[in-house]
């Protein structure tokens, strides 16, 4: 699942290839960006750097621009030695050999720094869980400041709360801190939502550096297998959650 711990992956792979350095080439091979002359626009340009905030995923360019990526549940990126693009190639950034390749968005944009810096869907992020310091303080108040009957999985996804948790870390990170997804956001204490996020940031972290998210997957997907924690006979469940039905893993054994 791209969560924030594959974007920040994904990002630590794309830096090496484009930091400090003019792209040899530039193609947008996807028709959709056939008018936009990204190749036009970004000729000649050094990437200045490239980041990662929650889902989001930035390669700055000097003169101003900036390409802006989420990948949602389809998109992804590769980096590889270059060769053909892939069918679903909607950008490919070449530099010395190497192919830097966006597949099939959904989100993938060139904006201005400054409208980076105030595009509501950005301005309004939580503190990313994979930030250098995870302000705790802050995540708090903004879990305390939303609706306070909704289920706390659920909250967890909201990114103006807590920025890069999705469906898989959302599961997880209920499950190793004991706390039922389903209960309202009103009954779970501060020290519950910190064990949340910091049992959750660690493994992220661990997945940010080496890519491997599944080696911590226990509860998601899991529906209908024993309980990690409890064993036979408690099984984990699944069901939507929230105002997009996403599914949640849970144990109702060993969660409370
Ligand atoms: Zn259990």
């Amino acid at each position: 699942m791209p969560e924030g711990d594959t974007i920040h992956h994904s990002a630590s792979r794309i830096r090496p290839v484009l930091e400090g350095h003019v792209p040899d080439e530039i193609a947008t091979p996807h028709p959709r960006f056939g008018r936009d002359r990204w190749p036009e626009r970004l000729d000649g340009r050094v990437v200045r750097s490239v980041d990662a905030y929650g889902k989001h995923l930035f390669i700055r360019f000097e003169g101003d621009l900036v390409i802006h990526s989420h990948l949602r549940m389809t998109g992804s990126w590769r980096v590889r030695d270059s060769g053909p693009a892939p069918r679903s190639a909607w950008l490919v950034i070449r530099r010395s050999g190497q192919d830097v390749i966006q597949l099939r968005g959904p989100v993938l944009e060139l904006m201005t720094e400054s409208r980076t810096r105030f595009d509501q869907r950005l301005a309004a992020l939580g503190p990313d869980i994979l930030g250098h310091e995870l302000d705790e303080a802050e995540f708090l108040r903004r879990l305390r400041h939303e609706d306070p009957t909704r289920g706390i999985g659920d909250a967890l996804l909201d990114q103006r709360t807590i920025a890069g948790i999705g469906n898989l870390w959302k599961s997880e990170g209920c499950f190793l801190a004991a706390v039922d997804p389903w209960r309202p956001v009103r009954e779970v204490s501060d020290d519950e939502a910190l064990a949340i996020v910091r049992e959750t940031r660690p493994r992220m972290q661990a997945s940010a550096t080496d890519g491997k998210q599944d080696r911590w997957r226990q509860v998601y997907n899991a529906a209908g297998r024993p309980c990690p924690r409890c064993g036979p006979p408690a099984l984990i469940r699944a069901r939507g959650q929230g105002d997009s039905n996403r599914p949640t893993f849970w144990c109702p054994s060993c969660q409370h």
